[in-house]
């Protein structure tokens, strides 16, 4: 599991396939089977690079995912992949929201006071006035952490990397892209490596 901003991880649970699989996948094109680190390195390298996608599909991934809100609205407009979320509707919201590093003196403490007063009014309105779970979130602000499970093959998971590790991206999805890609990189080293050197840092 890796830890990413102030409260939130990334954990991956369950994969399947990894280099092995991709790199079967894409010498059923020749007729043949795994050639050895180097060659496999250089078939995969030319798959990048000519963005023969498919064979990376054969690789897949769930993580466990705790992250603000704003950044599962990003994240899931990822369309390819599964996802399922804790639901608002049927569990207490917890008092566990986003503080960005930095912040602090009066800007830390109106951030603050602003989150709890929002829980407080969501508690009494749960609480007090028996307004259905589901309603009262609406008072809720989009930092407070969720928690989804995302179900992503190698190709789309690259797509994801493309996009999301790029200056572009807001910081917050793009240091959970980066822990992504590190825990990618443990079990897919040969894939993700190439993808790495390839695609990610081609314009060094
Ligand atoms: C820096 C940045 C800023 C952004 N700003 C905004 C914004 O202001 N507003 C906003 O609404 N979105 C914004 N987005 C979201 C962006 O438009 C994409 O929805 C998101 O990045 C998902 O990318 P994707 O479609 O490639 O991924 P996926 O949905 O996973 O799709 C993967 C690939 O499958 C193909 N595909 C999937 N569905 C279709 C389809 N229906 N038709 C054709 N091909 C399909 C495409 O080739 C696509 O690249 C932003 C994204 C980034 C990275």
């Amino acid at each position: 599991m890796i830890k990413v901003l102030n409260n939130g991880f990334v954990e991956l649970v369950e994969s399947m396939g990894h280099d092995e699989a991709v790199i079967r996948n894409a010498r059923r094109c020749w007729r043949s089977e795994s050639k050895g680190e180097d060659a496999d390195r250089k078939l995969l390298r030319h798959l990048i690079r000519e963005r023969h996608k498919t064979p990376f599909e054969a690789m897949v991934f769930t993580f466990d995912v705790k992250a603000p809100l704003f950044v599962a609205r990003q994240w899931f407009r990822h369309r390819i992949g599964s996802y399922n979320e804790e639901s608002l509707r049927y569990c207490a919201a917890l008092r566990d929201y986003y503080i960005p590093e930095g912040l602090e003196g009066e800007a830390l403490e109106a951030w603050k006071a602003h989150n709890e007063h929002a829980y407080d009014v969501y508690d009494e309105l749960v609480g007090k006035y028996k307004l259905p779970k589901e309603q009262a979130r609406s008072v809720l602000p989009v930092g407070l952490y969720t928690n989804f499970y995302w179900t992503v093959n190698g190709s789309s998971l690259m797509n994801f990397l493309n996009l999301r590790l790029d200056s572009h991206a807001q910081y917050e999805i793009r240091v959970y892209a980066k822990a992504v890609l590190d825990l990618v990189k443990d079990v897919a080293p040969i894939c993700f490596g190439e993808f790495e050197r390839e695609v990610l840092n081609a314009g060094d």
